[in-house]
């Protein structure tokens, strides 16, 4: 009987996908990435969202199958994701949000600042952006709430890829 149990439990914990992941101490202050399938926020796999020292995805597996722990947009995601994190500890989680939701040129430089150090890290690795899909992304994602035209998006998108080619 004992055995049995045993077996059954070894069965049960084989067929649970992990719903956390531990990260590198690179990306600190962020230690994980946690599965909330039930988060409003969280509107389709690919999307994810900071919490001081924790990331959240709605779906763990498929955010990894789309973005491999140790690929390039991985590490180009997180590092964005950290900069989110820095300015909750710089200036406090409620008040990080509270500036977010309301204060449309917050929002800019905040997200302004992460798709560059996003966009950057993705070059630096030989990746080829799409200005396309990352304008558009920055016009139109909900979560966004317009902050920015599409337009403005693309060439801002434009200028860092030509300013990143420059011989330096
Ligand atoms: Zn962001």
């Amino acid at each position: 009987m004992r055995q049995f149990i045993l077996y059954l439990s070894i069965l049960f914990c084989g067929c649970q996908a992990p719903t956390t992941l531990e990260l590198n101490p690179k990306f600190r202050p962020i230690e994980k990435i946690v599965q909330t399938p039930n988060d409003p926020f969280l509107t389709s796999d690919s999307v994810i969202t900071t919490k001081l020292n924790e990331c959240y995805v709605r779906n763990l597996g498929a955010f990894l199958s789309d973005t491999p722990e140790g690929s390039p947009e991985f590490e180009a995601v997180l590092l964005h994701e950290k900069s989110h994190a820095l300015r909750h500890l710089e200036l406090g989680f409620d008040n990080f949000q509270k500036y977010y939701n309301t204060d449309l040129h917050f929002r800019w430089a905040e997200e302004s600042a992460g798709w560059k150090i996003q966009i950057e890290c993705l070059l630096s690795k030989g990746v080829k952006i799409d200005e396309v899909w990352i304008a558009n992304f920055l016009a139109n994602n909900p979560a966004y709430h317009s902050m920015v035209e599409y337009t403005y998006a693309l060439e801002w998108v434009g200028q860092i890829v030509r300013n990143y080619s420059k011989p330096k």
